[in-house]
C-alpha cells in the first residue's frame, strides 16, 4: 500500500476535485499542503478535517527527512499543492525522488493539471508536445525561447499575468509574428477565454484588455501550418 499519495486539486473550479481525491484525503494520517490557508478552504468545502503541516519550496529541504520518518515509520501522507497536480511546477519532486530512494511507495492520482486543458484546447498537434513550465525570468531565457523557436513539437509554457506581455513580444521577435500560439486564461474559472491565431493578433486582444489571471501559452511547432 503506497505511503505518499500526490492529491491533484482544482485549478480554479472546486468540482473538478474527483471522488477518489476526496477519498485519499479522509484516508490518509496527515496532508502536506503547499498553503495551508489556501489549501484549508478546499478541505474545509469537502468537510475534510486531518492534521495538515506546510510543505513548500522554502521548507521542503528541511522537513524532508522527518516527513520521510513518518512514512517509512508506517504513516500515510497526501501532498496537495495551491492547485492542479504536485510536482508540476509545484513542489513534489524532490519528496518523490527521496521515497523512491528510501522504498517508500508513492502514488500520484490523475486530476486536474492546467498545461492539458490549454493543449487540447488550442487546437495544436498533441500527440507530441514540450512542457517547458516557467521560463527562467532572466538568464538563460533567450537560449530557452530560441530553442523554442526551432521546436517542431508543441511547445507549453506557463507565465505569470505581470510578464504576459513581455513573452508575446519575445515570440514575435524571435518566432515571427505569424507564429501559431493559443493563449488559455482562468481556466475552468468564470472568465476562462482561449485566444488562438498568429501570434501578432493574440498580442493584439490582450493588448486591448486587462491581462489578469493566470495563463497557460502554447506553441505550435515549427513548421505548423493551419
Ligand atoms: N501544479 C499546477 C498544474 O498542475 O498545472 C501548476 C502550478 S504553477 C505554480 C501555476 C501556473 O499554472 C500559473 O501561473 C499558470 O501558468 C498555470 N495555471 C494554474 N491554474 C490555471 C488556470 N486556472 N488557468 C490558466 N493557467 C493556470
Amino acid at each position: 500500500m503506497p505511503s505518499l499519495y500526490l492529491v491533484p486539486t482544482p485549478i480554479g473550479n472546486l468540482s473538478d476535485m474527483t471522488y477518489r481525491a476526496v477519498q485519499v484525503l479522509n484516508d490518509v494520517d496527515f496532508i502536506l499542503a503547499e498553503d495551508t490557508r489556501t489549501s484549508g478552504v478546499l478541505l474545509k468545502h469537502y468537510d475534510i478535517s486531518k492534521p495538515l503541516s506546510s510543505f513548500h519550496t522554502h521548507n521542503e529541504h528541511k522537513i524532508l527527512n522527518s516527513v520521510l520518518e513518518r512514512l517509512k515509520n508506517g504513516e500515510t501522507a497526501a501532498l496537495i499543492s495551491d492547485a492542479g497536480t504536485p510536482g508540476i511546477s509545484d513542489p513534489g519532486y524532490l519528496l518523490v525522488r527521496e521515497c523512491l530512494k528510501n522504498d517508500v511507495q508513492i502514488e500520484c492520482l490523475p486530476g486536474p493539471t492546467a498545461l492539458i486543458p490549454a493543449l487540447v484546447k488550442s487546437g495544436f498537434p498533441t500527440d507530441r508536445f514540450v512542457f517547458e513550465g516557467f521560463l527562467p525570468h532572466k538568464k538563460g531565457r533567450q537560449k530557452r525561447l530560441a530553442a523554442i523557436a526551432n521546436e517542431d513539437k508543441t511547445v507549453i509554457l506557463y507565465e505569470s499575468p505581470h510578464r504576459l506581455m513581455k513573452l508575446l513580444d519575445e515570440i514575435i521577435s524571435l518566432m515571427g509574428p505569424d507564429r501559431y500560439i493559443s493563449v488559455s486564461r482562468e481556466l475552468t474559472k468564470l472568465y476562462e477565454e482561449t485566444i488562438t491565431g498568429m501570434a501578432e493578433e493574440v498580442k493584439g486582444h490582450f493588448e486591448s484588455g486587462t491581462v489578469k489571471g493566470e495563463f497557460v501559452i502554447i506553441i505550435a511547432g515549427h513548421g505548423f501550418e493551419k
